[in-house]
């Protein structure tokens, strides 16, 4: 019913989350630091019901799940600003967001690759063809109603309710029936291949174990037989007393560009208190997440001289089922090599999972740590 209102507590403080919904039925969530105005506007647009749902595929020869996704070309691409359906409702001009302001909001993308329950797999050629249906959910995260503002601009209290709202949809979206792992994440500039300019991120509930993560359970469950000990924990311990890979350290997290890395410009932040995803992070380590977090976009901003930089920014966190041994950490990275050059995904890389890094690692860390404020 568009328009529906509750208004309910998160399992954090302070932040005020206002469900609502859109007129297709889809699902919008404000997320409001304290006080603000009642979000109670109704999105009046004529919209039609939601396309067919997609569906995943698993390689019978990698073990890698593929989502099918072939309703999705239709997609809204660059619109112009004054169209940008992330910007609030204003002036007769009607967005996804029906408020004509809002903080933080989350809704559910209208072109998603992945939507609805969950169902068997089914397997053919005996059992050599795996399938299924998307089922899952993604959504769309509005960090702020500026259009032209970027993650890095945000306040530290509106980076904080950004993580809020993370960690909100981490909780909720894991507890749905058929989701394996929530994954939050951010694309940031045209070079990436984002769609729209509006400042925001996204959210995926995926039916399956992402790839990355199924690879590091593999290697952590082997650092757990033959040390006895935790592999993140490890890791993280020893870039610390290394060092020559730190980029900045507080009281609860550190950054460091990894000693693999992958991408001409990589930085993994880790909590110094292990936890499987964002719902477990205790009080320090979310309050001082934001200044950290912000200050390594600020750095990433200023590599080039060309203002602002592309990234990903992606949160790993525990699958269903396997929180015992992996570690939420977020990892950003570029694909910008220099001020003129991208990092492309060539023959090596996209061919053979085989990446080559045109700048080592303890470079790209001196290079972060000198391009501080
Ligand atoms: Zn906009």
């Amino acid at each position: 019913m568009p328009g529906t209102s509750l208004t309910q507590p998160t399992p954090v403080s302070l932040t005020v989350r206002t469900v609502t919904t859109l007129a297709d039925g889809r699902q919008l969530i404000y997320y409001d630091g304290g006080a603000a105005a009642p979000r109670d506007a109704v999105d009046e647009r004529p919209l039609d019901p939601q396309a067919p749902g997609s569906e995943v595929r698993l390689d019978p020869a990698t073990g890698d799940w593929v989502t099918i996704a072939a309703h999705r070309q239709a997609r809204t691409y660059q619109p112009p600003a004054e169209e940008c359906p992330l910007c609030p409702s204003r002036d007769g001009r009607l967005s996804e967001i029906p408020a004509d302001d809002y903080q933080v909001a989350v809704f559910e993308n209208r072109f998603p690759s992945l939507a609805g329950p969950p169902a068997e797999p089914v397997r053919a050629a005996e059992g050599l063809w795996t399938s299924g249906p998307g089922a899952g959910r993604c959504e769309v995260v509005c960090f702020t109603a500026d259009h032209d503002a970027s993650f890095a601009d945000l306040t530290p209290e509106r980076a904080r309710l950004v993580l809020d709202a993370w960690t909100d949809r981490t909780a909720e979206l894991s507890a749905r029936p058929g989701v394996r792992q929530v994954y939050c994440f951010e694309n940031r500039g045209a070079e990436i291949g984002v769609t729209l300019a509006h400042p925001h991120g996204q959210v995926y509930a995926l039916p399956f174990t992402a790839p990355r993560t199924a690879r590091m359970a593999v290697r952590a469950a082997e650092h757990r037989a033959a040390t006895g000990r935790n592999l993140f924990e490890d890791l993280l311990a020893a870039e610390r007393a290394h060092g020559g890979r730190v980029v900045l350290a507080g009281e609860h997290w550190t950054a460091f560009v990894p000693f693999a890395a992958r991408w001409p410009y990589e930085v993994h932040l880790y909590p110094h208190r292990r936890v499987p995803d964002l719902t477990a992070l205790d009080a320090g380590q979310r309050d001082e997440f934001p200044s950290l977090y912000l200050e390594l976009l600020r750095r990433f901003d200023r590599l080039f001289g060309t203002g602002r930089t592309p990234y990903i920014s992606a949160w790993h966190q525990a699958p269903a089922g396997q929180r015992d041994e992996l570690a939420l950490h977020l990892e950003l990275f570029t694909v910008r090599r220099t001020a003129d050059k991208l990092k492309y995904l060539a023959g090596v890389e996209s061919g053979m999972d085989a990446f080559v890094n045109d700048v080592a690692p303890e470079d790209a860390a001196r290079r972060l740590r000198e391009v501080a404020a």
